[in-house]
C-alpha cells in the first residue's frame, strides 16, 4: 500500500518536473535512479541509457507496475508485461507477419486530433540513432517518403525509441531487414535496413535496448537508418517526435492531428509558421505594452506633456487625431505613445 502512494504521489510530482524538462529541451534519458526499492527516489534524468541491459523484473504491490533491475544497479518503473498484455494496444490488429498491421484502418476514421503521451514516471524515450537526416519525411522522386533516413556506419548500434512489445522482425523486400516495434501509446517505430536484427517477435523491449544494428540491407544505396513513426498504420514526420542532431524528444505529449498523417505535413513548415506567428504576437504584445497615456491635468499644455514623455507635439497630435491648436479638457486621456 505504501509503495502505491508513492507511486501515485511520484506520478503527480514528474508531471511539474517533465515540463520542466521541455523547458530546458532535455529529455534524452531513461528516468532511472539507483536501486534503493524499499525507497524509491524521483525519477529524475540521468544519463543515456546505451547498452545498459535489463537483468531482472520484480513485481510490486500493484500487479500494473513492476520495477526493472539493470545491469548498472540502476532500475525504474515499467507498466507490467501481465497488465500491457491484457491490453487492446497489443491486441487489436496485432499482425506479426504483415509490415503494415492497420491496412484496413481509413484515415478519414481517425479522430482529428489524438493525444499521445510519450513519456511520464512510467514511459521512458531513448533516440534511436543520433546522426545527420540524409533525407527527410515527404515526397521523394515522384514517391512518399514515408520516414526519413539518418546516415550511419554499418554496425553502429540501434535502439528501441519507447518501451513496447515487437510485432515484427524479419527481412522485408525494400526495407531489408526490419523490426516494428508497437509502443505502450499505440504508436509503432520502424527500423529499416538494419545488418542484424536483436529482438524477435513478441519481445517486450524497453527504451533504450539495443534492438540491432544499422546497415544496409533492402533497397538501399549505402549504410543508413530508414526510421518511421506511424499510429494506426498511418505515418508522420518523426521530426515532430525527436530532434535527431541532439537525440532530444521534443515533448512529452504529442497531439496528434489527423493532417499531420499527409505526406505533405512536414515537420519543418509547421514548425516555420509556428515560429513566425510566436514573432508576430510577440511585436504586437511588445507594441501594446509600449502604448502610454497621460490625463490632462490643470496647467497642461500640449508642450509640456511633450516634455514631460520625451516625445513631440506633432507626435501627439497624429497619435490623437488632435491639432496643435486644440484646447484641452482636464481629466483628458491623451496618448503620448
Ligand atoms: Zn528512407
Amino acid at each position: 500500500m505504501r509503495l502505491l502512494l508513492l507511486v501515485v504521489a511520484m506520478l503527480v510530482g514528474f508531471v511539474a518536473e517533465a515540463q520542466d524538462s521541455l523547458a530546458m529541451a532535455k529529455i534524452d534519458t531513461l528516468k532511472r535512479d539507483t536501486a534503493v526499492v524499499e525507497k524509491p527516489m524521483p525519477v529524475r534524468p540521468v544519463k543515456t541509457l546505451g547498452q545498459v541491459s535489463a537483468i531482472d523484473t520484480l513485481a510490486t504491490e500493484s500487479d500494473k507496475i513492476s520495477i526493472i533491475l539493470f545491469n548498472d544497479n540502476t532500475w525504474r518503473y515499467v507498466m507490467s508485461e501481465n497488465y500491457k498484455a491484457d491490453s487492446e494496444v497489443f491486441s487489436d490488429h496485432w499482425n506479426t507477419t504483415a509490415t503494415h498491421a492497420y491496412s484496413d484502418v481509413e484515415l478519414n476514421s481517425l479522430p482529428e486530433a489524438t493525444p499521445i503521451l510519450l513519456i511520464d514516471s512510467m514511459e521512458s524515450y531513448h533516440y534511436p540513432y543520433i546522426g545527420r537526416i540524409t533525407s527527410r519525411y515527404g515526397p521523394r522522386r515522384g514517391r512518399a517518403h514515408q520516414g526519413l533516413d539518418i546516415s550511419l556506419k554499418t554496425g553502429d548500434p540501434i535502439y528501441a525509441t519507447f518501451d513496447g512489445k515487437v510485432r515484427f522482425s524479419k527481412a522485408a523486400g525494400n526495407y531489408g531487414n526490419l523490426v516494428i516495434i508497437r509502443h505502450n501509446n499505440g504508436l509503432e517505430t520502424y527500423y529499416a535496413h538494419l545488418s542484424q536484427r536483436d529482438v524477435e517477435v513478441g519481445d517486450w523491449v524497453v527504451a533504450g535496448q539495443q534492438i540491432g544494428l544499422g546497415g544496409s540491407t533492402g533497397r538501399s544505396t549505402g549504410p543508413h537508418l530508414h526510421y518511421e513513426v506511424r499510429y494506426k498504420g498511418q505515418s508522420f514526420d518523426p521530426e515532430r517526435i525527436i530532434d535527431f542532431s541532439s537525440g532530444n524528444l521534443r515533448r512529452a505529449e504529442l497531439l496528434l492531428k489527423r493532417r499531420h498523417f499527409s505526406i505533405y505535413a512536414k515537420y519543418e513548415q509547421d514548425f516555420d509558421a509556428e515560429v513566425e506567428v510566436e514573432k508576430i504576437e510577440e511585436a504586437e504584445r511588445k507594441a501594446a505594452a509600449a502604448i502610454q497615456y497621460h490625463t490632462v491635468r490643470s496647467g497642461d499644455i500640449l508642450g509640456s506633456i511633450a516634455r514631460k514623455y520625451g516625445t513631440t507635439v506633432t507626435r501627439i497630435c497624429q497619435l490623437n487625431g488632435i491639432k496643435s491648436t486644440s484646447i484641452l479638457r482636464i481629466g483628458q486621456r491623451l496618448r503620448v505613445r
